[in-house]
């Protein structure tokens, strides 16, 4: 059990996301406010780990700023738990989830690479591969946003939140199909519904690009998905289009059918993802599919002309080892998808660890799980797939970061605006998160911080009965946002 103790629920935030860094298997307590002597203690097990006194930052002149107080006692706290740790975390004292939004800053600022690197190892105490990742990503999503025109554009997500059967990792609100069957086609008449009052009020705006996503869309039968696709081209104008991902996902729901329906409404870029190529694996997880399935729906969506096919795996699934991380790279070469997405699922692997077994174990375990995604890396290397976008879990153990990587001109627009938030996205479906930037000069205060920020959220109900039973009042949420 670590306890941390605070005087100002300010620092309260980053001093739990930093130690959870180092210490993912411990319950953490803070106690905010309490009259101690100092202005910070960390203790494990009473003993304490960190320490700080109110004088250490009023050390700091008057004009400094109190995110630069966080910043130094952020150091602070993460400088001694290296020391007792004896290990240094790749995104050092980072908590935020886009690191390389904050890379973009400074490469649109006109830094040099390394001058970016710098600012960013020097602030955020990450290690200089990191550094040097973010912003070599950073300088490739620059590069392709800036075909795009934020201030008139926006991009659209329609959420289909069904799946075959549910994995056992699941950490969206997806729902089994053979449970919902009946529900479908009222799920579809409510999205619809949605999508016609997006396209009214979105008339002057320029769509960029699409992301059925989910769940996953490709549960729904071949004249369901005809059915939305056309609503769809028959509500929007594709003129400004750059891309259009359906997230086919898992192979088990995908046929020839539904994959000439696809092509039929031109759809650009779509993901077949096995998550691994071992079936050993496949069968504990949940998911009712082959290995063989996988390539033959890979080599049937080729055949059919699809030229942009991304693949998801996971790093750290139940029983795997670098091994089987291999030999799953190895296959993937072979089919040579134009896209990579390579997931860590360090969470739950370390709550699986952490019940049972030691301190110690679990950092060569976390080790393992780094050596698999470094492997990623370097397989990605050899297919030609470049580093495009990444983002951190929150609460990660060891860390981890998950990463996309495409051929030249392959990388999937959508993912990067998700990432940069420099562009309004607005969702619909059952569970959908709107995210509208607001133009310059707009801000609102945050609900929890009072920070000032530029991004509004407006979320739709996560369950499908009341999403259907709801619809209007969706639509009218929607509408006190778009386009103020
Ligand atoms: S395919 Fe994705 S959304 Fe569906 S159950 Fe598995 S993890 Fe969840």
């Amino acid at each position: 059990m670590i306890d941390i103790y605070l005087r100002e629920e300010f620092y309260a935030y980053d001093a739990f996301h930093i130690t959870k860094a180092f210490f993912p298997e411990e319950e953490i307590k803070q106690h905010i406010g309490e009259e101690r002597e100092k202005l910070l203690v960390i203790e494990k097990e009473g003993a304490p780990l960190v320490e700080l006194d109110e004088a250490e930052l009023e050390s700091l002149s008057d004009s400094v700023l109190k995110k630069q107080k966080k910043s130094f006692v952020n150091k602070k706290i993460y400088k001694e738990l290296c020391k007792y740790t004896g290990k240094e975390l790749a995104w050092g004292i980072l908590t935020g989830v886009r690191p390389t939004k904050l890379a973009m800053k400074k490469v649109e600022e006109g830094c040099t690479d390394a001058e970016a690197e710098n600012w960013f190892r020097e602030n955020y105490m990450v290690t200089k591969k990191k550094a040097a990742l973010s912003v070599e990503i950073a300088k490739r999503e620059k590069a392709l946003l800036e075909r795009l025109d934020y201030k008139n554009g926006y991009s659209l997500y329609v959420g289909i939140p069904f799946c075959p059967t549910i994995c056992s990792y699941c950490s969206f609100s997806s729902y089994p199909l053979h449970e919902w069957k009946e529900k479908v086609d009222a799920y579809l008449d409510a999205l619809c519904k949605e999508i016609t009052f997006v396209g009214k009020v979105s008339k002057d705006k320029k769509l960029n690009t699409v992301y059925i996503g989910g769940g996953t869309p490709t549960t729904l039968e071949p004249e369901q998905l005809d059915r939305l696709l056309t609503h769809m081209e028959s509500t929007f104008s594709y003129e400004d289009l750059q891309e259009f991902t359906v997230e086919a996902g898992r192979p088990d729901s995908i046929t020839r059918e539904k994959l000439e329906v696809l092509r039929k409404h031109h759809i650009s870029r779509i993901s077949v993802n096995p998550q691994t190529m071992q079936q050993k694996t496949l069968d504990v997880i949940g998911r009712k599919h082959t290995v063989q399935d996988v390539v033959d729906i890979f080599y049937m969506a080729r055949e059919l002309g699809f030229d942009n096919i991304n693949m998801d795996l996971i790093a750290g699934l139940t029983g795997e080892h670098l091994s089987d991380m291999r030999h799953t790279l190895q296959q993937i070469r072979e089919l040579s998808p134009d896209s990579l997405t390579v997931h860590s699922l360090a969470i739950k692997r370390a709550a699986r660890l952490g019940r049972t077994e030691g301190y110690r174990e679990q950092i060569s375990e976390a080790e393992e799980l780094s050596q698999m995604i470094e492997l990623a890396a370097e397989y990605a290397k050899e297919m030609d797939l470049f580093p495009y976008y990444l983002y951190r879990q929150k609460n990660i153990a060891g860390n981890f970061e998950n990463v996309g990587y495409a051929k030249v001109d392959k990388a999937g627009i959508y993912n990067i605006l998700i990432m940069e938030e420099k562009q309004s996205i607005v969702a619909v479906g059952a569970g959908a998160s709107t995210k509208i930037v607001l133009p310059k000069g707009k801000e609102i205060p945050d609900q929890k911080t009072g920070d000032l920020k530029n991004i509004v959220r407006v979320e739709n109900v996560k369950d499908v009965k009341e999403y259907i039973a709801r619809i209007d009042e969706m639509i009218e949420r929607k509408g006190e946002w778009l386009w103020r």
